[in-house]
Parts: structure tokens; sequence; C-alpha cells
């Protein structure tokens, strides 16, 4: 469940800081280190799953609670509302998805363009 060498097993249990945007039993979310965006957070499962690769039926209700999570954590971290505003959500997943911490996190990235990336 918790891998000791991973570093966002340690984030997500307050072994290493960070920039907490919120928490709860199952999800922890904290701004990225080097943001893209004016608005770039990450979403993480307290569970650890190497990647969105590893998904299983069983980790569905998880998923979909973070997906549903992501939208109210972006308007509260200063997103401005669809459809002028809002979000993107982004799930990089293997070495030619561009994934480079092996725990599956959501991105969740807004705010006034330009970003740094796309
Ligand atoms: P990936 O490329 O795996 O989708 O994204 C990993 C993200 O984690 C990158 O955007 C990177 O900036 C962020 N990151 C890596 N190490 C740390 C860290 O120690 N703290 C925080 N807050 N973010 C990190
Ligand atoms: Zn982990």
């Amino acid at each position: 469940m918790h891998d000791p060498n991973c570093l966002f097993c340690k984030i997500a249990a307050g072994e290493i800081p960070s920039r907490k945007v919120y928490e709860d039993e199952e999800i922890f979310a904290f701004h990225d280190i080097h943001p893209h965006a004016p608005v770039h957070f990450l979403l993480v499962p307290r569970l650890h799953l190497p990647s969105m690769a590893h998904a299983e039926p069983v980790h569905a209700g998880l998923l979909g609670r973070m997906m549903v999570l992501a939208p109210r954590l972006a308007l509260e971290q200063g997103c401005r509302p669809y459809p002028e505003g809002g979000f993107r959500i982004m799930v990089n997943t293997g070495q030619e998805g561009g994934q480079e911490v092996q725990h599956l996190h959501m991105h969740v990235m807004g705010g006034s363009r330009p970003w740094l990336k796309g």
C-alpha cells in the first residue's frame, strides 16, 4: 500500500514536505514543485499505484472520486469557472507517456494563458 522508496508515498504521508492543497483518508493533493501554469497541483491516491496502466476495476471508485474532486479544487485554487476558465487534467503514463514519478498522479493545471507547456 505504501512504498517506502516512493517520493509521492512519502509526500502523501507528510514525510517529505509539500505545499498541501487537500487531503482526506484516500487522496492527497499538493502544488507541483515546477508549475507549468498559474495553477498546477497534483492529486495522488495514498494507495501506491505505480501508474494508470495499473488501474483495475477495484480502483474505479477511488479514481472517480479523484476526477470529481479535481474541478472543486481547481476553482478553490483560482481557476476561473467553465467555460471561459476551466482547467486541464493530465495523467502521464509510462515512459512514452512522459511519466517521471512512478506513483499515479493527476496534474490539474489552469489559470490565465500563456502556460509554460501547451
Ligand atoms: P510526471 O512527469 O511524472 O507526470 O510528473 C511529475 C511531476 O512531479 C512533475 O511535474 C514535477 O515537477 C513534480 N515533482 C517532482 N518531484 C516533486 C517534489 O519533490 N515535490 C513536488 N511538489 N512536486 C514534484
Ligand atoms: Zn507511491
